[in-house]
């Protein structure tokens, strides 16, 4: 993998324009998404949650056991439950596409300050059927958001070799069996170092089936981030 040339000076103004942008198109509300406090002098709280509660979903992630990670690291921005769980379903099932934006900047904000920059940002295929019933793949939505604010490209590194049966529903063993060399690499990614994006990391069979896929087309480093970490049940 090449190294990044550093960004011509030109560059400057046109990133301000798509910073503007992307402002106007995706703003942020100014109540908290989880609490409903109302943020001061109607400036949104970054990633729509504010101080509070984003600190006290960081304090929960802190207690959590960490994870022996084979890959590098994974950083959740909270624990799936209470009002973090709601946001993700209302994401992911109730058809609220747009709050792919605020939950994006979250794992941004957390990503930057518990991971080191990658080269490339891969988000964790969908299945083909689930695809087409929702639409989109929550992964993917995020991982545009991490990679505008982190300037780091988003790519469509892997692909799902065959239909897997839904993890919801699976035991922990299941998972991993039922993964196994579900996800194969579509490029080479040889020197790259890679962070893959996912929402809810569980016994962490995706990732780890992700990170096989990636190292064998030569990445050199895999962390993950996501949204929500299971409790009890991490890797
Ligand atoms: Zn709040």
């Amino acid at each position: 993998m090449a190294t990044r040339a550093a960004a011509a000076p030109w560059t400057v103004p046109v990133r301000w324009f798509l910073e503007g942008l992307d402002r106007l198109l995706f703003p942020l509300p100014v109540h908290c998404l989880a609490c409903g406090r109302e943020a001061p002098g109607q400036a949104a709280f970054p990633g729509g949650i504010c101080p509070a509660c984003l600190s006290a979903w960081r304090l929960e992630v802190a207690q959590c056991p960490s994870w022996p990670a084979p890959w590098g690291r994974v950083r959740p921005v909270g624990v799936y439950h209470g009002a973090l769980r709601e946001l993700i379903h209302r994401f992911k099932y109730g058809g609220e596409r747009w709050l792919g934006h605020p939950l994006g900047e979250l794992m941004a904000g957390v990503g930057l300050v518990t991971l080191r920059r990658p080269d490339l940002l891969v988000p964790v295929p969908l299945a083909a059927g689930r695809y087409r019933q929702r639409g989109f793949n929550q992964a993917e939505e995020l991982a545009r958001v991490v990679g505008r604010r982190w300037r780091v490209p988003v790519v469509n590194a892997l692909g799902r070799r065959r239909a897997a049966k839904q993890q919801a529903g699976l035991g922990r063993a299941a998972r991993w069996e039922n993964l196994r060399g579900a996800f194969v690499p579509l490029m080479d990614l040889r020197g790259a170092t890679i962070t893959v994006i996912d929402d809810v990391f569980t016994t962490g069979a995706t990732l780890a089936n992700c990170t096989v896929a990636l190292l064998q087309a030569g990445a050199v480093r895999v962390d993950g981030l996501v949204l929500a970490t299971v409790p009890g049940d991490g890797f």
